[in-house]
């Protein structure tokens, strides 16, 4: 289904980046990976997934705070892919904290990698797909995109933009064979959510096990986390003809989250 399209997924060398890579390698489209870290072991791991049609496999180590870096990305897909056809922006990082204790530079580069990174990549993808009358643009919003927890201002106000952002360039593509959307996942058991489990067990002198389910009950009515895989699935049912005419929705797959 994806064979010849190219793929750059943000933030690809962990979690939910990673699951989405593997389920479009599988579909056939060559990957561009990017994000910290080991390469090598994603870079295999998205190559297995796409052998059957043979896929090619790039990384860019962009950091994705750095609008320079971010054209030199882009650059290298131009260069070495044709273009980018799919678009994921999934880099992201969190902190926790009240407003009045946060720290600036944290503010700073969470507004950055969550939501400017996503600006820059589709400000420089987009005309490419206007030509080709042809792409997909997935924006890694959040729960948090829809409604907010205390203690995330940051991230909060950056997947609320990314939303906002979605529906703008959404929109601005609604004639042309190009749609941008967001998905929204709650809780996924990525080292991004482990952090916050790892910090309630200490708080709370709680085995992980429990501080886990702590986690779940206070926001994810179905008690179970969404795993990247079924986030990949979405973004290929996004990326066929079935998604032609999804244009600026933000997809929540929270079990239940938002419903509340
Ligand atoms: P993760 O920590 O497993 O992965 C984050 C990825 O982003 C890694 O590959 C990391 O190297 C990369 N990254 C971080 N800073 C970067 C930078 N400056 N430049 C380039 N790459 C950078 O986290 P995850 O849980 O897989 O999160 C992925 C996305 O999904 C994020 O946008 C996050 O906000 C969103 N999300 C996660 C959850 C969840 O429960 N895990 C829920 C909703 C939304």
């Amino acid at each position: 289904m994806l064979k010849g399209k190219t793929a750059l997924v943000t933030g690809s060398t962990s979690g939910i980046g990673l699951g989405v890579a593997e389920c479009l390698a599988a579909l056939g489209a060559n990957i561009v990976l990017n994000g910290f870290g080991d390469a090598e072991g994603p870079k295999a791991q998205v190559a297995a997934a796409g052998k059957a049609h043979g896929i090619r496999v790039g990384y860019h180590g962009a950091d994705m705070s750095k609008p320079a870096e971010i054209e030199a990305m882009m650059a290298y897909a131009a260069k070495e892919f044709g273009g980018v056809d799919i678009l994921v922006n999934n880099a992201g990082i969190q902190h926790v904290a009240n407003v009045e204790d946060f720290p600036v530079e944290k503010w700073d580069a969470i507004i950055a990698i969550n939501l400017s990174s996503a600006f820059h990549t589709m400000r420089l993808a987009i005309p490419a797909m206007r030509a080709k009358n042809w792409g997909r643009v997935i924006n890694i919003a959040s729960a948090h995109g829809l409604v907010a927890s205390a203690q995330k201002s940051a991230y909060v106000a950056a997947k609320h933009g990314i939303v906002g952002l979605t529906k703008a360039t959404a929109l601005e593509t609604a004639t042309t064979g190009v749609t941008v959307n967001a998905i929204c996942p709650g809780w996924v058991l990525t080292p991004l959510v482990q952090k916050q489990i790892d910090a309630r067990a200490a708080a709370g002198g709680l085995p992980v096990d429990e501080a886990k389910r702590q986690l779940l009950g206070e926001k994810q009515p179905s008690l179970q986390f969404t795993t990247p895989r079924q986030l990949g699935e979405l973004a290929v049912f996004l990326c066929s003809s079935a998604g032609d005419n999804v244009k600026g929705v933000a997809w929540a797959v929270d079990g239940g989250w938002t419903a509340q």
